[in-house]
């Protein structure tokens, strides 16, 4: 029997393949959730995984799924994943790399004729991106997280979500029924970029994601007086946007003192003509964390300071912190010691689809470093070894995984 290992020419050339789909419009990749494109991509990896005698379905949502069954009875499956669908412009990893990797570990595990003792479903999202309204709509599908009235949301190019949907065969108001239960899988893994520049800078190859960051995001207005910028005297203004400034400061500096990411991202001067003086202007904040006390305590901080320099505040949103599995967590951990990789843990400060598995499964992920931490744009980039490196351990932490959660269901 060969040795169960990556074939890192064939991941990369996989990789190659896929993104031949989705090649134009250029530049970039350009696989948007249900083009033409988007499928094509997923019938190819559908053929793969067929190819490999996986038994390939697809949901309601129009998630690809492919399941090889396990050695033992009664085990649920584990299950590897990401998505294949891109921002319009996009690049060649995001997703991508998720789900050659998770081919790639069915690939070797079938060329060492090795059968892992799990159910294996390997699992291509719909719509991960947020082209389709908020994003994650395969993964919120999945696990019964969708909103109400989502199909009329307008997409990406303004057309509403229910009318993509159609004409990639599916119907929007069915989608609630590729939900499925709690308990349903035994862990969930996935392999993505990391799409922020911490192990690009530091050079270490691979992270352990022990969770991805909640966030939430607030409104905050300051009045003041419109005024004729030539006739009123300096001493009888009441300028808005002089108010407003150093809030963006305190913004930055709060984020800074208590370790956690706090940025204002829109900003917006009204009446906005230059011989007016401020009369009103609109900002949105967002703060990010592992930690919902930091949130608490930040929140607290810049609502407050914010009301003390004349602002109304308003909370938008809030989305709390998802923790990953700690047993997937220290399974990874292990596949990174034992193929001798430094690694260190690094919470993820984009959504994943990881995020809503987690609320039916075991879930958690690994992240391979992305140059210069640039990702949804054509120059994204990781090097072919730094992209089989994160194969490997994938397939490290899945048989690891099979082998621990196998202890814990007595050992069937
Ligand atoms: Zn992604």
């Amino acid at each position: 029997m060969t040795r169960t290992a990556i074939d890192g020419e064939r991941l990369l050339r996989d990789i190659e393949e896929l993104n031949r789909l989705g090649a134009e419009p250029g530049p970039g990749t350009n696989r948007v959730a249900y083009s033409p494109a988007d499928m094509a991509g997923r019938r190819l990896v559908a053929d793969w995984l067929r190819e490999l005698g996986f038994s390939v379905s697809k949901d309601e949502a129009g998630n690809v799924s492919a399941v090889l069954q396990g050695t033992a009875d009664g085990l649920a499956p584990i299950a590897l994943g990401s998505h294949t669908d891109t921002v319009p412009n996009g690049g060649p990893l995001d997703g991508t790399l998720g789900v050659a990797a998770a081919v790639a570990c069915a690939r070797a595990l079938s060329a060492s004729s090795t059968r892992l003792r799990h159910p294996l479903e390997i699992i291509d999202f719909a719509a991960e991106e947020a082209t389709m309204g908020g994003g994650l709509l395969g993964s919120r599908a999945l696990t019964g997280q969708l909103e109400e009235g989502f199909g009329a949301a307008p997409a990406w190019d303004g057309r509403p979500v229910s009318e993509h949907l159609a004409a990639a065969g599916l119907d929007w108001r069915g989608l609630a029924a590729a939900r499925r239960e709690p308990g349903s899988l035994a862990a969930y893994l996935e392999l993505h970029i990391e799409q922020g520049a911490s192990l690009d800078r530091s050079g270490i190859p691979v992270a352990v994601v022990p969770g991805i960051v909640g966030i939430r995001r607030y409104q905050v207005i300051f009045t003041g007086q419109a005024n004729h910028a030539g006739t009123t005297p300096m001493d009888q203004r009441d300028d808005a946007l002089v108010k407003a400034v150093p809030f963006v400061l305190d913004v930055e500096r709060v984020g800074g003192e208590l370790g956690l990411v706090a940025t204002v991202g829109t900003f917006v001067v009204l009446p906005g003509a230059s011989n007016v003086i401020p009369g009103r202007v609109e900002l949105s904040f967002e703060i990010r964390s592992l930690d919902d006390r930091l949130l608490d305590r930040a929140e607290e901080r810049l609502l407050r300071t914010a009301v003390q320099r004349g602002a109304q505040t308003d909370r938008v949103s809030a989305a709390a912190p998802v923790k990953s599995s700690t047993q997937v967590v220290s399974a990874l951990e292990a596949a990174c010691e034992l193929l001798g990789y430094t690694h260190r843990l690094l919470p993820s400060g984009a959504g994943h689809d990881a995020m809503p598995m987690a609320a039916i499964t075991e879930s958690a992920m690994l992240f391979i470093p992305s140059r210069g931490g640039i990702s949804h744009a054509p120059q994204e980039y990781s090097t072919p070894e730094q992209c089989v490196v994160g194969a490997e351990v994938l397939l490290a932490g899945l048989i690891e995984l099979d082998t621990r959660l196998d202890l814990k269901t007595g050992g069937k």
